[in-house]
């Protein structure tokens, strides 16, 4: 047997890691190796591999077992509702079981039972999608199509024509289960197991919907309208309720969680909710000051820059970068300062006679500085 990974290492998460951090680091590793998304060689099974570790570390008694006893507390005979009383003659097994699972008996069989026929929700659904930059600021309603299992309009899930065609499994009497009797060295074991006629959910249909053909869902492609808010960054996601892989025995479908990933833009860099932006002035602009007319993403602004502006002096419009629902960021903008590589004869003697007119250079400061 292939030695199994540690699941806590599978998911990347500490030992004592919080509900939320496990969930976390789950679904940004269901969504990196998604089948529907990686298709490398092996992604599947790093997929499974991630989904066993996670409906192990999620579940509080599950992963309350899995601590005390690594994975030898999670798969073989004892976890899938095995033996069912029958043991009052073996104190000491009753004993070991009993410290097994942690002193709460034998509880696993009812357990078990229960989550066989229970309603239970699908698993999520994870993709991401590119917007462009403005998209991301100015939000944007983008349609998709997805192919999803819907509850059936008919029989709601059931899977029955009418609702009186749902008639009580007759082999388990509507337990899902039934028990048969083992002799054993140790006298007669009586074992229970998923009934045979209903599969676990103790229910017989007698004449099933014509619109499923008794699945109970239908498999449809949907167009979905996707509201993207006004703000969002890279790396959010969006919850699509309902969305996501279909429930079992009547339960909800999971979600559907849609990761954005903002394209960069040739112009604006973003941090947050600030927007950067660069743009070149002259030398002799910088030194007498002027206006310009800087672009920002709700289009120009006019920008006074001051008299004896320095190069990388960064100027704050206020108000002027992203918008979100509670708060707003503000552009930056960085003067680049050229200094001209021709010069006309015009200019050439201008700057002569500038240089001329000065009474200290910087350099000669700085030497004289040396004196
Ligand atoms: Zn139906
Ligand atoms: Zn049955």
């Amino acid at each position: 047997m292939a030695e199994k990974r540690d699941y806590y290492e599978v998911l990347g998460v500490a030992k004592d890691a919080t509900e939320d951090q496990i969930k976390k680091a789950y679904r940004k590793l269901a969504m990196k190796y998604h089948p529907d998304v990686n298709k490398d060689p092996g992604a599947e099974d790093k997929f499974k591999e991630i989904n066993e570790a996670y409906e192990v570390l999620s579940d509080k008694d599950k992963r309350a077992r899995y601590d005390q006893f690594g994975h030898a507390g999670m798969d073989g005979a004892f976890g899938q509702g095995g033996f069912q009383g029958g043991f009052s003659d073996f104190g000491d097994l009753n004993d070991i079981f009993g410290s097994f699972f942690g002193g709460s008996g034998f509880g696993f069989g009812g357990s078990s039972r229960r989550s066989a026929n229970q309603p239970r929700q699908g698993q999520d659904r994870y993709m991401q999608m590119r917007i462009d930059f403005m998209d991301a600021i100015f939000g944007k309603t983008e349609t998709i199509t997805l192919e999803v299992d819907e509850q059936c309009s008919h029989c709601h899930g059931s899977g029955a024509e009418h609702p009186e065609d749902v008639q009580t499994c007759p082999t388990c009497h509507g337990s899902g289960y039934v028990m048969t009797q083992q002799r054993s060295m140790f006298g007669v074991i009586q074992q229970q197991s998923v009934c045979p006629d209903c599969h676990g959910t103790g229910k017989k249909v007698t004449h099933v919907c014509h619109k499923c053909h008794g699945k109970g869902y239908e498999h449809r492609r949907v167009k979905l309208d996707i509201k993207i808010p006004a703000g969002i960054s890279t790396g959010q996601q969006i919850r699509i309720a309902g969305k996501g892989e279909r429930g079992s025995n009547g339960g909800p479908n999971g979600d559907l969680y849609i990761e954005i990933i903002v394209q960069p833009h040739s112009t604006f860099k973003r941090e947050g909710n600030d927007i950067y932006i660069k743009v070149p002035i002259s030398a002799l602009d910088a030194t007498i000051g002027t206006s310009v007319q800087v672009p920002t993403v709700y289009g120009d602004v006019e920008l006074k820059i001051p008299e004896g502006t320095q190069p990388n002096t960064k100027f704050r419009l206020k108000g002027k970068g992203v918008k979100t629902s509670r708060q707003t960021g503000d552009e930056f903008v960085e003067v680049m300062i050229e200094i001209p590589k021709k010069l006309t004869r015009k200019e050439r003697d201008l700057y002569e006679q500038l240089r001329k007119g000065q009474k200290e250079s910087p350099f000669e400061r700085f030497k004289n500085s040396f004196k």
